[in-house]
């Protein structure tokens, strides 16, 4: 047996508390919409932590991590070794890094222009299956975020639908910042809004089209009432960013 390890202990200890809670917070928000409690799934946002950590949390039960810079990730997932959670892709994508990402992600949420869901296609390879793709919307038009403006969603779908290496299950958003988590509702509700068009814009591609990934550690409960079935959260589960 090896020692156990003070430090290591009281880190896993937190982990263990803030999983808690924010899984609590979650079911709350769903009982308070009339919700099922499994209808929500939990993404660990875990850029800037280390390999630590993520193995910590995914003992813990959490399987799906999202990361924001490519290498970063990539040396995470070698570090982690055999056991790997599920990993999504949350940061802008550089076409440079659409390779990486086709090779080592299970999820891409923020596909945002043809270009990107074209070289994903292409770059997929055959024995890692179909990869599940978002498009990133930026719900709220403002001029410096990424993300694909909400009248040119439609026609965005309709290339990834068209891609056998790719499976669109539906959109994700970061809205404006706001003074409070409840003034980014009606953003909430216009991406649900345009999922429902996807839905019936692609009537045979419904059953794959259910995912709405929105909220994050400041206002998953608006989100989760909007329609969330994916949220996003970092500082809520790992604490404050250091860096
Ligand atoms: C960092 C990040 C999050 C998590 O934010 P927290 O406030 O730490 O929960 C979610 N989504 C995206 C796209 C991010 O970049």
């Amino acid at each position: 047996m090896p020692e156990s390890d003070p430090l290591n202990d009281r880190l896993n200890q937190q982990l263990k508390q803030r999983l808690q809670q924010v899984q609590a917070r979650i079911d709350a928000a769903c009982r308070a919409c009339d919700r099922a409690p499994g209808s929500v799934r939990l993404l660990a946002v875990s850029k800037t932590r280390g390999s630590d950590e993520v193995r910590a949390m995914h003992e813990l039960g959490v399987d799906a991590f999202g990361e924001n810079y490519v290498d970063e990730a990539v040396a995470k997932q070698d570090a982690l070794g055999g056991r790997q959670p599920e990993w999504h892709f949350i940061g802008p994508v550089q076409s440079n890094k659409t390779r990486t990402l086709a090779e080592r992600f299970d999820w891409v949420e923020s596909v945002d222009r043809i270009k990107i869901a074209r070289r994903l296609a292409d770059q997929r390879p055959a024995d890692r299956g179909p990869l599940n793709v978002l498009i990133q919307v930026n719900i709220d038009e403002e001029a410096q975020k990424s993300g694909c403006a909400p009248d040119d969603v439609v026609e965005l779908a309709a290339d990834v639908i068209q891609r056998p290496s790719l499976i669109l299950r539906g959109l994700m958003t970061i809205p404006a910042a706001t003074g409070s988590p409840d003034d980014a509702r009606p953003a909430f509700a216009r991406l649900r809004g345009l999922l429902d068009r996807l839905r019936e814009e692609f009537p045979e591609r419904r059953a794959e089209l259910d995912t709405l990934s929105m909220g994050m550690s400041a206002d998953l409960e608006a989100a989760i009432r909007e329609g969330a079935t994916l949220v996003r959260v970092g500082t809520g589960l790992f604490g404050p960013r250091h860096g």
